[in-house]
């Protein structure tokens, strides 16, 4: 009898769940190979500005092909990633390499990253962003860092202070999957905020939902007031899209417009070149 054994601790032996631990270390040892490998790249997905439908920017989002596993959906492994170091490594990669991309566009359209907890708890952050911003070259007002109400609640003070440095540097901030959390407006006082994504999950019941659609005509009119804009995701029909169009919303992300996909798929609008009046402008 071992001491656990003793303690009790396997006397509920459950296999199901000690499989799942054993998954999750190998994930976590698999993780560390596919940063060093060649494991990892990342799709983008379009934005548009709702009163024009041109494309105005992208969300970069990642993928992992496994060797043996192949493709494993960032929903099963960035939780696991979450609790260990390496999300500090996979979020540096990510921004890494879409900076890297979003810097050779000839058109400057924007591109957001997902920031896991992590980062956000991470002091070390704000430096590691600014070398990437140097070693890429991109302009930091055409980056979003895209932030989830999870990934606040870990450490407020810190969380805050990162967020702080890092808009000082000219980058913007977005609340990703607003309303899903049980705090988004304590948060959206507490957080310098410069953009919200309201949550899919709202948008795909617009249609068909009174109390959907009364939500996100509350969200739009609380963007409006705070002068935050707002982006919804998920936008799967025309009529949602027609829906947000009439109440105003400003980007629209989803698989109506684009699905996430390879940057090569997007090469006729990131090399295009920009439009005159943003030419003026620059
Ligand atoms: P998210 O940041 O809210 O990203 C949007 C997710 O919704 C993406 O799933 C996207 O493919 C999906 N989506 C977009 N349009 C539609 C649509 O019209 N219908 C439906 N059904 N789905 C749509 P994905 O790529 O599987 O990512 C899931 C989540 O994983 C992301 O949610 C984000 O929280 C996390 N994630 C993805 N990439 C990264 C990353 O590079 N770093 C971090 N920290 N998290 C990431
Ligand atoms: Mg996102
Ligand atoms: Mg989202
Ligand atoms: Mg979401």
């Amino acid at each position: 009898q071992t001491k656990a054994e003793k303690r009790g601790g396997y006397r509920h032996f459950d296999p199901v769940m000690a499989a799942r631990i054993r998954d999750r270390r190998a994930i976590e040892q698999d993780l560390r190979s596919a940063i060093d490998g060649d494991e990892l790249h990342l799709v983008y997905q379009p934005q548009t500005d709702i009163s024009t439908n041109e494309i105005v920017g992208f969300e970069a989002l990642l993928r992992w092909t496994h060797p043996a596993r192949g493709n494993i959906p960032p929903t099963d492994f960035i939780p696991i990633a979450e609790e260990s170091r390496i999300m500090l490594r996979l979020d540096e990669w990510v921004l890494a390499a879409a900076c890297r991309e979003a810097a050779k566009w000839r058109n400057p359209l924007s591109i957001s990253v997902n920031i896991s907890a992590a980062s956000l708890r991470n002091r070390h952050f704000p430096a590691i962003l600014r070398n990437i911003l140097t070693a890429s070259g991109l302009d930091p007002a055409r980056l979003e860092l895209e932030v989830t109400e999870t990934t606040l609640i870990v450490d407020f003070e810190r969380a805050l202070e990162t967020m702080l440095s890092v808009k000082a540097m000219g980058v913007r901030i977005a609340m990703d999957d607003f309303g899903t959390g049980y705090s988004s407006l304590t948060y959206l006082r507490a957080f310098p905020f410069d953009r919200l994504k309201i949550d899919r999950t709202f948008i795909g019941s617009v249609t068909n939902c009174d109390q959907s659609a009364t939500i996100v005509r509350a969200v739009l009119g609380l963007g409006r007031s705070l002068g935050l804009p707002v982006v919804a995701e998920g936008v799967e029909t025309q009529e949602e899209l027609r829906f947000l169009a009439g109440e105003h919303c400003d980007k629209a992300q989803g698989y109506l417009i684009g699905r996430p996909a390879l940057i090569d798929a997007f090469v006729n609008i990131v090399d295009r070149a920009p439009k005159e009046a943003d030419k003026a402008a620059a």
